[in-house]
């Protein structure tokens, strides 16, 4: 217990201070934490003293580079620890701290691993082409380059999962006026007392806004709001709206279901991309009398999924729910999720790429060698780590060259 004093030696707080040596602490360097008991005018008093002797303010994100520098985590921990204060739900939140304490850097370098004790295999026959293991076949090189493949599609699915919970799914509702596009935005949104919130930017009228479901985050597209103005900012607003259609994950088109799709409903079919996954809702059974349901129906020779449901009883909103999960390919609660990045999802799949390359070379081993090489490669680039010497290293010391 010791008095923090202001520069009259009068004290400011009581409180204490901790000292963790180098390389003890988050950082890897020398830090004292001052821990005081007052309330956030006193902790203000305090952070100004400490500025006066000379302390500053960290940068954002600074304690967590310097951890990094410093070999603390490696990139991907950096990552969570952003990620962990980006969480947008407790799920998302649960998985960035899996991250930080090492869980996908451990599968990344379990598969690396592998992969680096393949390649040795690999790379002897090269280097010792008249020796006993001359061929792929003559080792168990094919057995474990499927077991690495195998390996690497089961991370890759745990990381697209938790890429949809990090970035969610973009839905458009498209619709005439007045069959209920509000009516199941609110719906969406108040049953599951989801957050609604406006996007930055759409000040004008919002044609974005974020909800949740089951974790997931829904970033709903109003095509209500997409309409001919002259105000700029919200001109900006719609043509980034549009951007997003473009590459949205569904588009909801909601119909009357007392009318079914009409003519009318095709003509805003015509201004909506066609790549884009659809669902027809069919609002306002309770009018229609007509039971919630979910059905697939063709047209034109064409499976369509017809959702029939009201926004204002909420019946059928358990289906449409269902329905835009399987969609995403979210798979539900698994404590196995990694909160994957666009980055580590691309290296990933990278990975994936190259081991399917070398899966396919027969007979050239030397093709073979090269892709091994690149699918690490693309790995290491996930944890940052990756250095040409690795894999000599390893086969220095595993391989009995010398005898
Ligand atoms: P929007 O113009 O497409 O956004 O439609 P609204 O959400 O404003 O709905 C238009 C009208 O239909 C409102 O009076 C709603 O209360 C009503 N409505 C919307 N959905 C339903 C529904 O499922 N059942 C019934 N009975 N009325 C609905």
């Amino acid at each position: 217990m010791a008095s923090f004093c202001d520069a009259s030696g009068q004290p400011i707080d009581q409180g204490i201070l901790l000292y963790f040596a180098a390389p003890h602490s988050f950082t890897g360097e020398d830090v004292i934490e001052l821990q005081g008991h007052g309330g956030p005018v006193v902790m203000q008093q305090l952070l100004a003293r400490c500025i006066e002797l000379g302390a500053r303010l960290a940068e954002p994100g600074e304690f967590t580079r310097r951890a990094f520098l410093n070999d603390k985590i490696d990139l991907v921990q950096a990552e969570a620890v952003a990620d962990l204060i980006d969480a947008a739900s407790a799920q998302a939140a649960r998985s960035a701290l899996r991250s930080l304490t090492g869980a996908f850097s451990q599968q990344v370098q379990a598969l690396t691993h592998d992969l680096a004790d393949l390649r040795m295999l690999v790379e002897a026959t090269l280097d010792f082409p008249d020796e006993e293991i001359d061929t792929m076949r003559d080792t168990d090189a094919l057995a474990r380059l499927d077991n690495l493949r195998a390996a690497l599609a089961a991370l890759r699915q745990q990381a697209r999962q938790g890429s949809l919970l990090r970035t969610g799914l973009t839905v458009v509702l498209a619709g005439l006026p007045n069959v209920g596009k509000s009516s199941l935005l609110n719906r969406l949104a108040g049953a599951e007392r989801a957050i609604v919130t406006e996007i930055a930017g759409t000040t004008r009228d919002t044609v974005r806004e974020s909800i949740q479901i089951e974790d997931i985050p829904l970033h709903v597209i109003d095509t209500a709001g997409l309409r001919d103005t002259d105000d700029a900012v919200e001109k900006m607003g719609i043509a980034r709206a549009w951007q997003a259609i473009e590459h949205a994950d569904v588009i909801l088109q909601i119909v009357d279901a007392r009318s079914g799709v009409t003519a009318a409903d095709h003509a805003i079919d015509v201004r909506l991309p066609t790549g884009v996954p659809r669902l027809v809702v069919e609002n306002k059974c309770d009018l229609a009398r007509r039971p919630a349901v979910c059905r697939d129906e063709a047209i034109n020779g064409r499976l369509q999924t017809h959702i029939a449901l009201s926004a204002k009883t909420g019946a059928g909103m358990d289906l449409l729910h269902r329905e835009l999960l399987r969609i995403a390919g979210w798979q539900g609660h698994g404590e196995d999720v990694i909160l994957a990045r666009e980055r580590h999802l691309a290296a990933l799949a990278e990975a994936a790429t190259r081991l399917d390359a070398a899966a396919g070379i027969t007979g050239q081993i030397e093709l073979c060698a090269e892709e091994l090489r690149l699918a690490q490669e693309a790995l290491a680039q996930i944890t940052g780590a990756f250095s040409a010497d690795d894999l000599l290293g390893l086969i220095f010391s595993r391989f009995c060259i010398g005898k």
